[in-house]
């Protein structure tokens, strides 16, 4: 294994499937490991500290940013706080991992600028805004108010696409899986 681990960043609107698509090559033989995001949210049903999220108060959060211990850190929505956690990283590749993220668009953006050739930036990308608002609402995680959030939040991110090195639309999810699948490797080695 690389003695310096890498990063594939893994963005898109909330809904394209890119969660889906991380799990899976997650489940490959490709050396990776999930970055743990630090929330200010709420953990939903089923979500477990240090497994999906650090779930942090908004004072913890704002202290960990003064302190200098995200590499990005963006406040996703009005309140709620997300960010990557140096440590977290670190852990990662001190371990011979390489570290794979699901996470915004501009906190993509971030940690591509930080890390250059050393990351892989993926976008990806619903095949349309009204296919994103169907999955959302099938998803059922979230009411109305939040629901119109992040719809408009996703037609705005659509027009980030093109700053990404690669965009995979997520057309029908088995064969977006191994498209992403091959890219992710074709990058490691
Ligand atoms: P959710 O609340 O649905 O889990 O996540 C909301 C959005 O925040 C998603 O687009 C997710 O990818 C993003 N996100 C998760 N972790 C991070 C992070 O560490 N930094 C940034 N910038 N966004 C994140």
């Amino acid at each position: 294994m690389d003695q310096r681990g890498k990063l594939i960043i893994f963005s898109a609107p909330s809904g394209a499937g890119k969660t889906t698509i991380v799990r899976h090559l997650l489940e490959q033989d490709l050396g990776l490991e999930f970055s743990v995001s630090a929330t200010t949210r709420p953990p939903r049903e089923h979500e477990v500290h240090g497994k999906d999220y650090f779930f942090m108060s908004v004072d913890d959060f704002k202290g960990s940013v003064a302190a200098g211990e995200f590499v990005e850190w963006e406040e996703v929505y009005p309140g709620r706080f997300y960010g990557t956690l140096r440590s977290e990283l670190e852990r990662i590749w001190a371990g011979g991992h390489h570290a794979i993220f699901d996470i915004d668009v501009i906190g993509g953006l971030d940690l591509k600028e930080v890390y250059q050739t050393r990351a892989l930036a993926v976008f990806v990308s619903p095949p349309s805004v009204e296919a994103l608002e169907q999955r959302l609402r099938s998803r059922g995680t979230e009411d109305e108010d939040t629901l119109r959030t992040r719809i408009d939040k996703a037609r705005h991110e659509m027009s980030y696409a093109d700053r990404f090195d690669t965009v995979i639309t997520n057309d029908e999810l088995a064969s977006a899986c191994r498209e992403a699948v091959s890219l992710v490797r074709r990058f490691l080695h």
